[in-house]
């Protein structure tokens, strides 16, 4: 989380930092860390700045310059994700900063703008920092001016209020706690030592995307016939056989093979929803049929056998939603990682699978004809269960993760 003042609104047109904040959040939960400076603008505040801030001239005068800063911010920082509010406008400032010390600019894919977040859950706002300090009953008291640090812890409660509490990971167990000089309570991830790439820098760069027109010579889409899944939409193979590709065919944003990665993490996103989707279709054509099939002397739906597959229906499709809730909401607050993505693709399609096996089976023989939608979904799934990421390679992403040990080449 971090925040700044300055003696402006612009600092292309010579306005200055005079102030950076910044606490450390693990997990939604502040470790105690944190980064603060008052700046030397090397110029003279102006009175419209100094009655937001307080921060005179006189002040600031034997303060240290960005550039005796910059390493120590830059290492706080590190590659974590930059939260604040308003972020492009911090942003710039810092950016303006780093460019006089001639370092590398912060990347704007790193913000997370809580002022974004804010309008997307409270359209009708007010959404500036005091009014969601207000709306969460955040104590402000000793806000009498701006002040970056104050005003980034402050904003870290708020960062957590919109973010669904304190929990940024699927599971519920398993977070070391620990007491930090404050007295507040420390998350410490449980990440793995990151692994060594298996592929060069050099061989990584050698991925790009590129657009290929239909018809270039050396490309071919043929057909694939007879599937038994997902029949309404043609699925093709892609084959490319000395097909040479123009230059300025590259995607000229694209790095790697991070750019396909990301949206495949988007698209599994989706997926993870659209299970829980037909696995919802499944129960309700079974619920329906099993309250109108009479057999012996009552409704199906009115024996136990029947009750307890219903119910276990349910119970896994209430599961799978708050998966894909909980996906949703750090997707919001920026820290879904793809191994997120994975464990709810894999778990909701296969829980979809399960729902539509059984509501077949409700059905009885009516179960296997297109009358009802239950079997149609059941094919689909199984392409679903395939695409995407397999399910089988899904386990062994999250495999890893969690055990820090790469099963895909044992
Ligand atoms: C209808 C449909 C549409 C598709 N659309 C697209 C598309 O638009 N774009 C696209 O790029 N692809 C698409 N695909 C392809 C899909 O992504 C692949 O089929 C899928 O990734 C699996 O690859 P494969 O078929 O080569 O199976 P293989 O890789 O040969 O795998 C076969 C089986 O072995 C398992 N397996 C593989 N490696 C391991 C391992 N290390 N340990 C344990 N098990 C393993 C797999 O999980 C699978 O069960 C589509 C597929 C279908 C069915």
């Amino acid at each position: 989380m971090f925040d700044t003042e300055t003696t402006g609104l612009d600092p292309y047109q010579g306005d200055r930092l005079v102030e950076i904040g910044c606490v450390e959040l693990v997990n939604g939960f502040p470790t105690g860390n944190s980064f603060h400076h008052y700046l030397n603008p090397e110029r003279e505040m102006p009175d419209g700045a100094f009655q937001v801030h307080g921060l005179s001239t006189e002040f600031l005068k034997d303060k240290p310059l960005f550039a005796d800063v910059c390493e120590e911010f830059l290492a706080f920082v590190g590659d974590a994700p930059l939260v604040a509010h308003n972020a492009m406008f911090d942003l710039g400032f810092i950016n303006t900063e780093l460019e006089r010390c001639k370092r590398a600019l912060l990347q704007r894919d790193r913000l997370v703008d809580t002022l974004m977040l804010a309008r997307r859950r409270y359209p009708a706002g007010p959404n500036r920092l005091d009014d969601l300090c207000a709306r969460f009953s955040i104590d402000t008291s000793r806000r009498t001016k701006h002040g970056a640090l104050l005003d980034a812890e402050l904003l870290a409660e708020v960062y957590v209020e919109l973010t669904g509490k304190r929990q940024a990971r699927l599971s519920l167990v398993d977070e070391p706690a620990g007491i930090t000089q404050q007295g507040i309570i420390a998350v410490v991830r449980l990440r793995p030592e990151p692994l060594l790439p298996r592929i060069s820098a050099a061989e990584r760069e050698a991925h790009r995307a590129f657009v290929v027109e239909k018809g270039t010579p050396g490309f071919r889409a043929p057909e694939v016939k007879h599937k038994l899944s997902l029949r309404a939409s043609v699925t093709s193979e892609l084959v490319f056989e000395d097909c040479l590709i123009p230059e300025t065919n590259i995607l000229p944003e694209s790095k790697g093979l991070k750019s396909p990665l990301m949206c495949l993490t988007q698209a599994r996103y989706g997926i993870a929803w659209g299970a829980v989707g037909a696995a919802i279709s499944c129960y309700k054509s079974a619920l329906d049929y099993a309250k109108q099939r009479v057999q012996f002397t009552r409704p199906i739906a009115g024996y136990q056998l029947t009750q307890k597959k219903l119910v276990e229906m349910l119970t896994e499709i209430a599961k799978a939603q708050l998966l894909c809730w909980r996906l949703g909401r750090m997707k919001d607050s920026g820290v879904m990682e793809p191994v997120h993505v994975s464990m709810a693709k894999m778990n909701n399609v296969a829980m979809a699978l399960e729902c539509a096996r059984t509501a077949r089976g409700i059905l009885g023989a009516n179960g296997i004809t297109a009358d009802y939608p239950i079997m149609r979904h059941m094919c689909n799934l199984e392409s679903v269960y395939t695409y995407e990421g397999t399910h089988e390679v899904h386990t062994l992403a999250i495999g890893k993760h969690i055990t820090g040990l790469d099963a895909f080449d044992v």
